[in-house]
This record gives C-alpha cells, sequence and structure tokens, in this order.
C-alpha cells in the first residue's frame, strides 16, 4: 500500500520531456459498462495521449510506457474488485503500480511534466486504519478496515464454563456458579480489551468500532481503555457468531463515513468562520498560496472540483495564482500551469500539511473551493511581538 514517502517521492519526480504518465483506472460495476467497452476505453485514452505526445515530438519514453499500460489493461480482466494506480516514467526507469479501493472517480491518463497524484491522495488521505471488534462473552473477533478493504485479524476466546442453573445442588452452588461465569466473561472483556490497545501500539490502528449485543456493551466499555474509548467511533449491533466480513465492512465503513462527513463539515465551518474574523482561516486560491509560502498551514482543504490555473517559479518554485512571466519572489522566469493542484499538493507532501477533501458545499464553494486551516498567523505573531 502507498505510504506518504512513497507519495513524496513521486511528487518529486519532475521530466524536463514531458514524458511523466499517470493513470488511474476505475473498473466499473457490470451492469455500468462491459469489459469491452472498458478496454475500448483505455485504448482510446491511450492513443489521445500518443497524439498529444507525437505533437509535441517523438518521445520514446512515453510511446514505451503507455504501450505497457495498454497491455495491462488488457490484463485487468476480470479483476474488477480494485482500482489501480500506474506511474511511469522509462526514460527514468519509474514504474510504480499501485492497487486501490474502488473509489476514483474514473479511469484517467495523463502525460506531463510531472505525476498526477491528486486522485492517489485523495484515496489515501480519507483512509484511516479502523478496527472493528465483535466481542461476545466468551468471544472477540477483531478486524481491520483500511483503503476499502476489511480483514479479519484475530479471534479471542475465552471459553465460559459449561454450568446451567440447573447443574447446582443447592442455591449456594448455583449462585457460585453464576458469580464463576460472570468472572470469567469479566476476564474476557478485559483480555480483548488489553488487544485493542496492543493493536494501536503495534499497527497503528487509528480508530476502534464495536459490535456486540446492545446489553452487553455496559459490561464491555468500563474494561477498554482510555486511548481506546476516545478513538471511538461508534458501535452497532450484530451477532459476531453469525456475523460476516461483508456485514462488517458495510456497518464499519456506514460508521466512517458519518464520522469524517460530520469531521468534514466541522473542519470547513472553524476554516470559514476564521477566515471571516481574520484568525485561523484562509479561503481561496491566494490566501491559501500566501499561507503556505508563509509556512502557516496546518490543513489544506480542496473542493471536490477545484481547478486553477496559476504559474510556478522554475528558480525558487514561488506558486502564483496569476499567470505572470516574471516571479515576483526572485526575478526569474515562472512556468504557466494549467492547474496549480498538483503544485499544492506537493507543498503539502513535503511540508507535512494535512490534506482532506471537501464533498459538495455551497459556502465553500462560493469562497473559491480552497482553504486552509492555518496552525498561527505570522503577521500577527510579529505585531504580538512587538506589542509585547
Ligand atoms: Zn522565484
Amino acid at each position: 500500500m502507498i505510504t506518504r514517502e512513497e507519495l513524496r517521492h513521486l511528487a518529486q519526480v519532475e521530466s524536463a520531456e514531458n514524458s511523466a504518465v499517470t493513470f488511474y483506472f476505475q473498473p466499473q460495476t457490470p451492469q455500468n459498462k462491459s469489459h469491452r467497452e472498458e478496454q475500448i476505453q483505455v485504448k482510446d485514452l491511450v492513443q489521445d495521449a500518443l497524439r498529444r505526445a507525437e505533437k509535441n515530438g517523438n518521445n520514446p519514453s512515453v510511446r514505451a510506457d503507455l504501450k505497457r499500460i495498454l497491455e495491462l489493461a488488457e490484463q485487468l480482466h476480470g479483476n474488477h474488485a480494485r482500482g489501480k494506480a500506474v506511474f511511469a516514467c522509462s526514460g527514468k526507469s519509474i514504474w510504480r503500480e499501485f492497487d486501490l479501493p474502488k473509489r476514483l472517480k474514473r479511469t484517467q491518463l495523463y502525460v506531463a511534466h510531472r505525476f498526477h497524484l491528486r486522485p492517489l491522495a485523495a484515496v489515501a488521505a480519507s483512509a484511516p486504519r479502523c478496527c472493528v471488534a465483535l466481542i461476545d462473552r466468551e468471544r472477540a473477533r477483531l478486524f481491520e478496515l483500511w483503503m476499502g478493504e476489511v480483514r479479519e485479524q484475530a479471534e479471542i476466546v475465552d471459553p465460559l464454563p459449561r454450568v446451567g442453573r440447573t447443574d447446582g445442588f443447592s442455591g449456594y452452588d448455583a449462585g457460585h456458579n453464576e458469580r464463576h461465569v460472570e468472572n470469567q466473561a469479566m476476564r474476557h472483556f478485559k483480555n480483548v480489551a488489553q488487544r485493542l490497545h496492543e493493536l494501536h501500539n503495534a499497527r497503528g490502528c487509528d480508530s476502534f468500532i464495536v459490535g456486540c449485543r446492545e446489553d452487553l456493551w455496559p459490561q464491555i466499555e468500563p474494561h477498554l481503555h482510555t486511548y481506546v474509548r476516545q478513538k471511538m467511533l461508534g458501535r452497532f449491533a450484530i451477532d459476531p457468531a453469525l456475523a460476516t466480513a461483508e456485514q462488517v465492512r458495510e456497518q464499519g465503513w456506514r460508521i466512517l463515513d458519518e464520522r469524517e462527513a460530520s469531521e468534514r463539515q466541522a473542519l470547513v465551518r472553524e476554516v470559514m468562520g476564521g477566515a471571516q474574523r481574520n484568525g485561523r482561516g484562509k479561503v481561496g486560491l491566494r490566501g491559501v498560496l500566501e499561507a503556505l509560502e508563509r509556512g502557516e498551514v496546518q490543513t489544506l482543504l480542496f473542493g471536490e472540483a477545484f481547478y486553477a490555473p496559476g504559474s510556478e517559479c522554475s528558480n525558487c518554485g514561488h506558486l502564483d495564482s496569476n499567470l505572470v512571466d516574471t516571479c515576483p519572489a526572485c526575478g526569474q522566469r515562472m512556468r504557466a500551469l494549467e492547474d496549480v493542484t498538483d503544485a499544492i499538493l506537493r507543498r503539502a507532501l513535503d511540508g507535512n500539511i494535512a490534506v482532506v477533501y471537501i464533498g459538495p458545499d455551497p459556502e465553500f464553494e462560493k469562497a473559491g473551493k480552497i482553504g486552509a486551516l492555518l496552525r498561527f498567523r505570522a503577521d500577527q505573531t510579529k505585531s504580538g511581538k512587538i506589542a509585547g
């Protein structure tokens, strides 16, 4: 799977001959489109790209990569479960393939000066690692949810002693046995709680969801480690013994999606409010670029359809929302960019800035479809010091 490190590495690749080839494959659901149509679509994309590449002079690196992508697309036959991303630049001996969950918008192909990372970054950014624990009184099944997939990771079994109310000879024994069973169940819950905490430590699990019978939750909850409890995203009712992986996936994603949507909404409100109050928010391309250059940005917000031309200095890297020939920072030549998104993403990756994609939101769209939450504001820090 893709790490931030790999993303950053890809973001740094620069091809003077415009031979960085990016291919995203989004499998169609069968009722949408047949496999044959899918192949034709890829072929058309490749031929289009070839024509355009040849217009800019014969480029053997691009030709070789596009041919390989066409071959790859033919092999994707039957493999409809996953999407794919390919980054190729044979002139620089680069060929990287990633399997992706089916969360891309569509199949796309780009040949350019740099790789087109936005769809990949979008998928990776919205991919928290979540642990789903199905718990009953003697068994627990632990699943990992990541990048659209679910995997059963472990099972914990602490069998209860098989005693019923009828087993005891006297009332004393029956009560004793019941307590014994309760103690055993409690030990099991403790055991599960411990494993959840270990999962967070060892595997970087950053959130938790529990599936259990409603009446068991009050018995389970007190045993959970504080961290686990803080990172609980939600619960759902299920019979752990009968649950299928598909049910876990469905319930898990429903809870994750709800949580993410409400977090995104809160973030947008914070940024827009901050921008109005001259506080820790910026909206609009120009303001965001300035904040980026001052190193103020903590989190970048992209609207779904954000797209904007601009220019980039080939010397100092200054990004400008206007199409200018000369860099206002260093006086060197600026290069026009059809879309500044990838250049902004590169800054974000280099600067360890979180990137969040905002779904449809009329107010945010009116404000320019791009925004930033700031760690601080350089102007205010300075004036604060002078005043102090
Ligand atoms: Zn410059």
